[in-house]
């Protein structure tokens, strides 16, 4: 069609503009600029066009129809290859030229015009989003992503740099990247051997001891849970954060504790499902739960999360460690010590025993031990002690107390009593009652105290001393030693009294306390 208007000249530098007018609108970008003259009409020669693209000539074609078509597949097949939609910045011109009749034509216009598409397109810069759960950051190469993996995992291992991060294309999507972990180190020593180098005359380093105890662990796996891709993605400047910024977020705990409310019909099955949760989840965040899932209340609070990270790291470590080995005593005995001690003839000796064994950790978390290995490294020594079989004498204070009367009536309690402390307790009986020791001692005071009447104190040692007032017979003497229960005096009215009865105290480093907290 448009080789017949082609002679009429005007006509054909019309339709043509209108043509490259017609590109313009509906691309919105093609611009022609620099249209040459179609002045030097030639019978020898064809008319065809010449194509440009930012000036630089890209070929010569007789057919304009189906450039539009190639630059749209063009830009396809960049897209494609860059996995997202790129700006485009060129010019196109398509010029009028005459050609030589012999002259060949462009044969491969399209690849040409598909390789230089794909250097116009103003690819973004390239980054990373590096998802963990719902958490992702944008980071700018691989080398950050890696070194911000590695990091993460990092804080649950000694040496960090002994973990190396592999980004591995995911077989279905080639734009995400899983990362999978390996550490590399040292394996623990497997012989207990110390072997002497014989070039260098120095021991092998071992850092284990006969007689120390020791501890050595070295992972031998790291994993992440499955939540974590990588994936490539064009950004904008500014849009990556640096590797600090990304670790901090990944790692933060991003949840904060909730709890449930407990409503009618509730069971902790249909609670686990409400909020989301296994039912073994909600026994684990709440304590008991388990025991008494029968029993919970309307109204009852149960926790349904806690605040954790969302990145999850698993490792697996083996450790070698010692234990002790307590040792064992033979016992002599010896009818010169009182029972309950013992004297030190030969001093014991613990053992050590070497336990090897797989850790399992999630987040640093003891999940799983399992002992491999335990070797005795040092056999204990039994030691030898005595064993006093002497009996314990009857005034040793037993460290317990006993009401000073058998039989009795509780007329007044300790505490306030119109506005004075009252110090004892009253205990009532007929004049002439036995009054006993609340426990073994020594006398302290025997004898009239104004106010007390005749009175008793006896020294328990640790800072207790009791009391017995109002007697009417006093059967001790101060510096006697008594034992518990012991008959020490007989029941009065004497002193400030109102009535037969005793005025019992315990007292504590001086301090009167209640009775009735310490009498069994
Ligand atoms: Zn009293």
């Amino acid at each position: 069609m448009f080789r017949h208007l082609i002679v009429k000249r005007k006509k054909i530098k019309r339709a043509l503009l209108f043509m490259l007018v017609v590109f313009v609108l509906s691309s919105g970008i093609y611009v022609v600029k620099n249209e040459e003259k179609l002045s030097d009409y030639r019978q020898n020669m064809v008319s065809g066009y010449s194509v440009y693209i930012n000036d630089e000539f890209i070929g010569k074609t007789i057919e304009t129809g189906n450039i539009i078509d190639m630059i749209k597949r063009s830009k396809k097949s960049v897209e494609r290859a860059v996995g997202y939609t790129p700006e485009y910045d060129y010019t196109l011109k398509i010029v009028p030229t005459k050609f030589g009749k012999d002259e060949k034509m462009c044969t491969n216009l399209e690849q040409r015009i598909r390789y230089s598409m794909s250097r116009v397109a103003s690819l973004k810069k390239e980054g990373y989003v590096l998802k963990v759960g719902s958490t992702s950051v944008t980071l700018d190469s691989l080398k950050d992503v890696e070194e911000v993996i590695a990091r993460a995992e990092g804080r649950f291992i000694e040496d960090y740099n002994s973990i190396k991060v592999v980004l591995e294309k995911d077989e279905h999507n080639p734009l995400v990247l899983i990362p999978k972990s390996t550490v590399m180190a040292k394996d623990l020593p497997s012989e207990r051997i110390f072997v002497s180098s014989s070039l260098i005359d120095e021991p092998v380093e071992d850092f284990r001891s006969d007689d120390e105890p020791y501890f050595k662990s070295v992972v031998t796996n790291i994993e992440l849970d499955r939540t974590i891709i990588v994936a490539k993605t064009p950004i904008d400047d500014g849009q990556a954060v640096d590797v600090e910024t990304a670790l901090n977020e990944i790692t933060k705990e991003n949840q904060t504790e909730k709890k449930y409310e407990v409503v009618a019909g509730d069971i902790p099955q249909t609670i686990a499902k409400k909020n989301n949760m296994t039912e073994e989840r909600l026994y684990e965040l709440n304590e008991g739960l388990r025991e008494n899932s029968t029993k919970i209340q309307i109204g009852q609070k149960l926790t349904v999360m806690v605040p954790e990270q969302e990145l999850t790291v698993k490792t697996e470590e083996k450790v070698i460690y010692t234990e002790k080995i307590k040792h064992e005593n033979d016992y002599v005995p010896n009818d010169e010590e009182y029972v309950g001690t013992h004297t030190v003839i030969e001093e014991g000796k613990d053992g050590l025993l070497e336990v090897r064994a797989l850790v399992k950790k999630e987040n640093g978390k003891v999940i799983s031990e399992e002992v491999v290995e335990k070797t005795v490294i040092k056999e204990p020594v039994k030691g030898k002690l005595t064993k006093g079989t002497k009996r314990l004498p009857l005034t040793s204070p037993t460290g317990t107390f006993e009401y000073p009367v058998k039989q009795y009536r509780f007329t007044s309690a300790f505490g306030y009593r119109w506005g004075r402390l009252h110090k004892g307790i009253d205990l009532a009986n007929n004049i002439g009652t036995p009054v006993l020791a609340s426990d073994g001692g020594t006398v302290i005071q025997a004898g009239y105290q104004r106010g007390f009447g005749n009175a008793i104190e006896i020294d328990h040692g640790d800072g207790y001393v009791t009391k017995y007032a109002h007697l009417s017979k006093i059967l001790v003497s101060v510096g006697q030693e008594v034992a518990q229960l012991e008959h020490i005096g007989a029941m009065g009215n004497t002193g400030n009294s109102t009535g037969p009865h005793v005025h019992f105290e315990i007292r504590k480093d001086g301090v009167a306390r209640n009775p009735l907290d310490y009498l069994n």
